[in-house]
């Protein structure tokens, strides 16, 4: 797991987790909240780890405790998920139990509710039961990615800890360490802030295509004996009428215009197409840069429409009319 990733992108909350525990202030329970991507869950485990490693050195990720706690293994930590689409009261029920029970080994109990906004009514009224009577020895972490869906009497119960969203580097970087190109880890991590989701993306059927259609169009765009509507008509029949693919497809024509107007401002680390240098330099040539930023204000608007057109070949063609329009 990436651990580095978390206190890279999280240092903040890990130096707070980390201080609570050196100074001996536990809360009973905490709320990790904030978007998708930001490693809630993974800090929870990590968060398990800093209390229950038998090194100095916490969490040392490598004791007997820590190795436990990342596969699930160890009796002290209990995790609850949400089955399909709820956390039910039989799950809460059946943790209490668990926690009733006399621990085997010493040391904190923790238990670790993922997406707590998925709880049901029945399941949150028991849960609350629990966080009404607080054991000393006992730690919840409650994760969640949907804030504005918990019950505000279990967010009161709660010590909140905010996440910060994960920064596109970070996704980029942890892409690369499972084995993505670093182009595509690239724009991937330009589409969402999470990895999961990235990995979600990548696995689209006609993803690969899309990536590589887009600077194709821009080239037919900047091509003066080529018209980017006919190669759109000849090869981006996939991609219309199709609305997941045609988001992707709006999304990365997005990305490669701003590329335009980063390369414009002299801005070249935020480039995202940056294999396709010379083609973003011609572009930015080719049209001034007001030009550039009417089309992306056209793009945007296509885009934040494309489920409710009727006729989304015209939407196309237009945009392309657009775009490849000298004056
Ligand atoms: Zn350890």
């Amino acid at each position: 797991m990436a651990f580095d990733a978390i206190r890279k992108s999280q240092a903040r909350v890990v130096q707070l987790l980390e201080n609570s525990v050196k100074k001996g202030r536990l809360s009973h329970a905490y709320l990790f909240e904030g978007a998708i991507g930001a490693k809630q869950y993974e800090t929870a485990l990590y968060f398990a780890q800093m209390l229950l490693c038998q090194s100095d050195d916490k969490p040392c990720l490598t004791c007997h405790n820590c190795k436990r706690i990342l596969h699930l293994t160890h009796p002290n930590v209990y995790v609850v998920e949400p089955i399909k689409t709820s956390i039910r009261k039989q799950q809460i029920v059946d943790l209490q139990i668990e926690f009733s029970k006399t621990s085997i080994e010493p040391g904190k109990k923790i238990y670790i509710i993922k997406d707590i906004d998925k709880i049901q009514v029945g399941a949150a009224n028991s849960l609350l039961k629990f966080l009404e009577e607080p054991h000393d020895n006992i730690v919840g972490i409650l994760t969640t990615t949907n804030r504005n869906a918990i019950l505000p009497t279990i967010i009161s119960r709660s010590q909140i800890v905010s996440f910060a969203s994960l920064s596109s580097t970070v996704v980029e970087q942890d892409l690369i360490d499972v084995g993505y190109e670093k182009y595509k880890a690239r724009i991937l991590s330009h589409l969402t802030s999470s990895v999961n989701e990235a990995e979600e993306i990548a696995s689209i059927d006609g993803f690969e295509e899309i990536i590589d259609f887009v600077p194709d169009m821009y080239d037919a765009i900047l091509d003066e004996t080529k018209s980017a509507l006919m190669v759109f008509h000849d090869q981006g029949d996939f991609i219309v009428f199709d609305n997941v693919l045609s988001k992707l497809f709006m999304q990365c024509m997005i990305l490669l215009q701003k590329d335009i107007l980063h390369y414009f401002d002299g801005d070249m680390t935020h480039l995202v197409y940056e294999q396709h240098l010379d083609l973003i330099s011609n572009l930015s040539q080719q049209k001034p840069k007001n030009r550039r930023i009417e089309e992306l204000e056209h793009m945007l608007d296509v885009s934040s429409r494309l489920d409710r057109y009727i006729n989304q070949r015209l939407a196309y063609d237009n945009l392309l009319y657009e775009l490849e329009r000298s004056e």
